[in-house]
Parts: structure tokens; sequence; C-alpha cells
């Protein structure tokens, strides 16, 4: 596939077989445990012809070489499977909770010695980097959309020796790529935008980094954590609507944000695109759009809070992201998350009219 297309047309034909004719024009899942003796792969833990589409389209968008596993948790525990016993890891204090819980584990366990920092802090996460053998970072963060510094982040953290992960779950490669941006890998869940639908789990990892390649596919032929091809297979056929579908979540986020801050009961809002949003001009330097994650404060408290999410009718009161349709959740509700107000919700906006959502959410919020 030619690099010079652009994202969204890359989107549309990257990981399509041969020209041929008479060929199909898509992969199909190909369901197979075993290989006839002789290639390349003789054992289907070692490789897929469905996973190799998805994994070239998705290197082609972030500009590396890609590796599909079972889950995003899969493919960020192949990147900490990268450091040594006792190694430093650096990652955000405000992040994805089950990266959180994996790291408190670990640590609890001797295996790394995880140290959480305000990622958005440049100079803060520089102090404890020296000496990391990986930082982790994640921009948007989940939940409450910080916006890290991705290249002072890369350049610094590298200059004490760690290798750089980012996880682009919340930007997908349209809005941000963070191997451009200095990054060794970029993790994602592929069960959120990348695919779009709510019907699978599946991550990934990209990095134009032979070696870390070479290590990771290991950690994934040898750990297990592998992905199944009719997975990989609607994550690519997700794939394809990407452009459009976060054209359009992107837009009512920014609405429906909007409305959320001149709200009577709502105490705060976080959205990068707000400009009164303390990482507003990081993002809008650094990404190129805002993406479709709002979280807000319910005046009133957890208790108000939960009320909203009882009240929803439209949308739906679920945890989980970046699907065709919308979702809300009081985040603070799951374990690891003692570092999120207690009144904040969380929204994966979708694709649905603007109106129709705002009325929902507006009805839940003064009923
Ligand atoms: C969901 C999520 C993950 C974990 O991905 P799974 O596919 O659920 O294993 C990691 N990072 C972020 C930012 C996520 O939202």
């Amino acid at each position: 596939m030619e690099n010079s297309l652009s994202p969204d047309t890359a989107l549309v034909h990257a990981g399509r077989p041969p020209r041929i004719p008479g060929g199909p024009i898509n992969v199909s899942p190909v369901l197979t445990s075993m290989y006839y003796a002789g290639g390349e792969i003789a054992y289907a833990r070692a490789g897929n012809p469905t996973w190799d589409a998805f994994e070239e389209a998705l290197g082609t968008l972030e500009g590396g070489r890609a590796l599909a596993f079972a889950s995003g948790m899969a493919a960020i525990a192949a990147v900490i499977d990268l450091v040594p016993v006792g190694a430093r890891v650096v990652s955000p204090r405000d992040g994805y909770n089950g990266t959180k819980l994996l790291l408190r584990k670990m640590h609890e366990a001797g295996r790394v010695e995880s140290v959480p920092v305000d990622i958005t802090d440049t100079e803060s996460t520089v102090a404890v980097c020296e000496g990391a053998s990986l930082l982790i970072i994640e921009s948007p963060s989940n939940p409450l959309l910080g916006i890290a510094d991705i290249s002072a982040l890369c350049a610094r953290g590298r200059a004490a020796g760690a290798i750089i992960a980012v996880d682009n779950t919340f930007a997908t490669p349209l809005l941000q790529n963070p191997l451009a941006l200095g990054a060794h890998i970029v993790v994602h869940s592929a069960t959120k935008f990348l695919s779009g639908h709510a019907d699978l789990i599946l991550g990934a990892s990209i990095t134009n980094d032979d070696s870390l390649f070479e290590r990771m596919r290991a950690s994934r032929l040898l750990g297990g954590g592998i992905p199944g091809p009719v997975e990989t297979f609607l994550a690519l056929r997700g794939m394809r609507t990407l452009g459009v579908r976060l054209e359009r979540a992107q837009r009512n986020a920014g609405v429906i944000a909007e409305r959320l801050a001149s709200h009577p009961v709502v105490a705060g809002v976080r959205y990068p695109g707000l400009v009164s949003d303390p990482g507003h001009t990081r993002a809008r330097d650094q990404m190129r759009g805002f993406g479709a994650m709002v979280a807000f404060e319910v005046a009133g408290g957890p208790e108000a809070a939960e009320a909203v999410c009882g009240r929803i009718r439209l949308i739906l009161h679920s945890t989980s992201l970046g699907g065709v349709e919308t979702t809300l959740e009081r985040r603070a509700r799951h374990q690891g998350e003692e570092t999120t107000p207690p009144s904040l919700i969380r929204m994966s906006v979708g694709i649905e009219d603007v109106d129709d959502l705002w009325r929902d959410l507006d009805a839940a919020l003064t009923p």
C-alpha cells in the first residue's frame, strides 16, 4: 500500500488481497489451526492470513508494523513483558483501569516497580523516568481526558533510556500517530473505535523497531494471547468506516460538551475541544481532532450521577466505548478508579442524531 495515501483512503484500501482477476477483494476469516508442512508457518498460534490483513491495515495507518492480540490488555501485557524483573515502569495515574490494576498486581508480586504519575505534568513525569525501563503514556487519558505532551515525553524519556509506549485507543490513528511523535510502540484496544460496533474484543501493538517487534511477537506466540480470525475479520471490516464514524461521533461530542458546559446541574466538563479545557492548547497542537469521549461531573455527588445513569432511555448505560452507539457510566463504580472523581460520568459519543442524544441526556439530568 502506498504510504502517500491519506488515512481515510488507506482505511478503505489497506489489507486487501492481491488484485488477481476473479479473486476476492476481501480476506475471509481463515478458520484453521494447521497448515500443510513445508511453509513458513506450521501452526496457527504463530500466524493467520486474517491477522495479516488487519495488521497491514493498522500498520499502514500508524506508520509501523502491527501485531494483533487477543485484547488490548494482551497487547499491553506483551509490552510490559519487554522489561526485566524489578524494572521501573512509569505509567499514568489517570489511565485505563486494567493497565493500572495489572501494574499494581505486578508491583506487589515484585515483577516490576510500578510508578504511577500525572503524565500531563511533563516535568514530574520526566523526574521519575530516570532509570525507568518503560514509560506508558495515555493521551487523551481514561477517564479524565488529560492531554500529555507526547513529543516532549518521548524525547526526554528516550534520553533517560526508557521504552516509550503510547496507548492510542482514545485518539485512534486518525487523530494522532505516536510513532511519528517519537514513541517506540503504540498500543490499541481495537475493541473500541477501530472495530466500532461493540461486538468483539481485540488489541494490537505497532512499532517500527525490529527488535521490539520480534520480542512482542515471541511474547504473543509463547504467551498465547492470540486473536481469533473472526475477530480480526470483523475489526478490519469495522475499520473501513472509521473515518466517517469518527467524523460524526466527534462532531456530536463537540456539541454535547458545549451544551453540558452550560447546563445548570453539571459541575464540570472535560473535553479537549472546549477552549476552556486545560488540555485544549496541547490537543490542538498535537492532534488532528478532539475525539468522541466526554467526561462530566454531576452536581449533587455520586448518588445524583448514578440517578442520571438510571434515567437514560436512548443512550446505553454501559461500560466500554468507541461504538456507533452512545454509552455512559459513572466510572468510580469500578475497582481501581480511586483517582476518579466520584460523580464523574464518562460518555462515549456515538453517531446518532445529536439532538436525539441531547434530549435524552437533558431529560436524565433534569427530570
Ligand atoms: C479498553 C481499553 C483497554 C483494554 O482493552 P481490551 O480490549 O478491553 O483488553 C486499554 N486501554 C484503553 C484506553 C481502553 O479504553
